[in-house]
């Protein structure tokens, strides 16, 4: 289990059994419920939920909620702060109707709102939302369907913030505010100037495509002070990046969010509210760290140093302390799924056996090869690697020119991977291998064909290299042997997972168990339930997996509270405009021709358009076979 990092990366929702499985443990007061997860993938599996699929533990989703809003009621008590918090969850991070209804259900204990970016993502705030505690804040550019729609929802008693994104957004609010005769609320969102560390960092500084000016901030002020609107200035929005690894970025942009705060209020806007966006990160690499995948903080630390340093810069001006908002997505739902699927396949580097002598006549470069498979020892293996890497070039020269026969093609590529073997080994036993070998288990590294597409479940690790925790989830008892390198099942050389976090920082490779015949061996990619369902795309058209969400109890029985079977292939061909009806009529013409021809029968051709019916019916990945 430590060679995965899970006691790191996991925050004790995920850890190992003493059988060596990894299990899921939900938190009830001080006690925990702990589930195998290969005990779900059996559930699933009785229930026809085959692999790949996106498990989603619902009860994880409310213990984020509860320890980020149990967390900053712990800093305001400590810190003495005048006010509360308010969290509103970013639909764009998950937009499943699932996860939204979790949220927005569970969260209403502690009045947790939402965040829309987009007509639809208000609409769906307005409807999941039930009470008029939890606020609604809109981000993005709005026309005025949509700022309609949002006065209305003023005017029924929900409060739902307008944020100003660009000048030109508030001609169109004032317009339709006089013309429904509703006042808005409104907030404005700074351009920080705040430099962030990490991967995520474009949402703040000068070239920001986000927020307004210092320049554009005067002008809405200004034009609300004539349309007699300061007052429905409220809130002051501050969101300078997500996934933010390093405190110091946190605390410097709350101090300059404060100060564009008490700047507004001076000048003359009631405000209120002070909202600071996303941001807190998830640490993927468990490694806590300032990379763009960890973090140098935990949960309290950032509510407490959001709740000091507000007190600090408001509290000596005389200000009162606002409402604390912040917009998390990515630290609330991470933890909540995971993707999990089975080895289709494995193919290694293993030399195959060497015969007990060359032919005599052998060319005269794979018998120097020979030789160096015999001579390696502890002390010449680095020269012995130069030699094999360099007769092996040669030979391979040769056999583009046309001189030397595919069998001894194969022969030196098999000796010189015979001596790789041998040089790895040697490099394992060293106390100081040569560093140019250090990495020659990568280069030998096993491809593990994993049944999952990582351009639909796991985008980010495709687009931006972002690292996810992986690791078998059983025999964690066994230790595993081979280094391996992970691919997905679409016809793109992008399709792999080649960057694993390890407390050495990031490794190419990852250690697998060798894989059985005939036996199931399955993997779970952590902490992806933020970004990559709606990223994902239907490369290869390889549609969405079978989604399950699952309720855990005390006693550790198991809920399926929501199953969504994965897109079929006629699903996806539709997606790309495709009529399945029409193909199938345009297959059975072919098929009738073929019987025309006296290729087939018209039995057969039955079976053959059943087979076309079925496969358009089926799961787009890997189905396993059930003859
Ligand atoms: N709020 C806004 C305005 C954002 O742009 C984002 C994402 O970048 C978020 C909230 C969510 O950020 P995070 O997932 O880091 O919490």
């Amino acid at each position: 289990a430590q060679l995965y990092g899970v006691n790191d990366w996991g925050a004790d929702y995920f850890s190992v059994n003493e059988a060596g499985q990894a299990v899921v443990n939900v938190p009830f007061g001080e006690q925990k419920a702990s589930v195998a997860i290969l005990d779900i993938i059996q559930a699933m599996s009785e229930r026809g939920l085959e692999m790949p699929a996106m498990l989603r533990i619902e009860n994880l989703l409310d213990d984020r909620i509860a320890k980020l809003n149990n967390a900053f009621a712990e800093a305001i008590t400590a810190y003495d702060y005048q006010n509360v918090y308010r969290g509103v969850f970013p639909i764009k991070v998950n937009q499943q109707c699932h996860v939204v209804e979790e949220i927005a259900d569970y969260g209403r204990r502690f009045s947790h709102g939402l965040e829309a970016g987009s007509k639809a993502e208000l609409i769906i705030a307005l409807a999941k939302l039930q009470d008029n505690d939890s606020l609604i804040v809109c981000n993005g550019y709005k026309d005025s369907e949509f700022i309609e729609l949002g006065l209305y929802a003023r005017e029924m008693g929900i409060p739902c913030f307008f944020i100003l994104e660009t000048p030109a957004e508030l001609p169109i609010i004032i317009k339709a505010s006089q013309r429904l005769g509703i006042k808005p609320l409104l907030g404005v969102r700074i351009r920080s100037s705040v430099k962030v560390d990490g991967h995520w960092n474009a949402d703040s500084g000068d070239r920001s495509i986000f927020g307004l000016s210092t320049t554009a901030l005067f002008d809405v002020v200004t034009q609300l002070k004539a349309a007699d609107m300061i007052d429905c200035l409220q809130l002051l929005h501050c969101h300078i990046g997500s996934q933010i690894p390093n405190i110091r970025n946190i605390r410097n942009g709350v101090q300059e969010a404060c100060q564009f705060y008490s700047g507004l209020q001076a000048e003359g806007a009631p405000m209120g509210y002070l909202d600071l966006g996303g941001g807190l990160a998830v640490d993927y690499e468990g490694t806590r760290n300032i990379s763009s995948n960890s973090m140098n903080y935990g949960l309290d630390e950032y509510c407490a140093a959001i709740v000091e340093t507000i007190s600090e810069a408001l509290t000596p001006k005389g200000i009162a302390h606002p409402v604390i908002v912040t917009e998390s997505g990515r630290a609330t739902v991470a933890y909540s799924s995971m993707l999990l699927f089975n080895i289709l396949d494995v193919r290694n580097h293993d030399p195959a056996p060497l015969p007990d002598a060359l032919p005599e006549d052998s060319h005269e470069l794979l018998q120097n090869l020979w030789l160096v498979n015999d001579a390696i020892n502890s002390q010449n293996y680095q020269e012995c690697f130069h030699d094999a890497e360099y007769y092996r070039d040669q030979i391979r020269q040769l056999f583009l020119h046309g001189q030397i026969g595919l069998s001894e093609r194969a022969c030196a590529d098999n000796l010189a991977l015979a001596v790789f073997e041998k040089v790895a080994k040697e490099v394992a036993q060293q106390n100081r291998p040569a560093p140019e070998l250090l990495d020659i288990h990568e280069q030998l590294a096993d491809v593990y064909y994993g049944n999952f597409s990582l351009f639909q479940s796991l985008p980010d690790a495709w687009a931006i290299d972002q690292v996810f925790p992986v690791m078998p989830v059983h025999r964690l008892e066994e230790r595993p042997t081979r280094h391996a390198v992970i691919a997905d099942i679409t016809c793109d050389c992008d399709g792999q997972i080649n960057r694993f976090a390890s407390v050495d920082g990031i490794k190419k490779t990852i250690r697998l168990h060798e894989k059985q015949e005939q036996e199931d061996y399955y993997l779970g990619v952590f902490l992806v339930g933020a970004y990559q369902e709606t990223l994902g795309d239907l490369h290869n058209l390889f549609g969405d997996t079978n989604v399950v969400s699952v309720h855990i109890s005390e006693d550790g029985s198991l809920n399926f509270a929501r199953e969504f079977h994965g897109d079929s292939i006629s699903d996806v061909l539709s997606y790309v405009e495709y009529d399945p009806k029409i193909m199938q009529e345009e297959f059975r013409k072919r098929a009738e021709a073929a019987v025309k021809q006296g290729k087939i029968t018209a039995v057969k051709r039955k079976t053959i358009l059943k087979a076309f019916k079925d496969s358009l019916d089926g799961y787009t990945y890997f189905e396993s076979e059930t003859l």
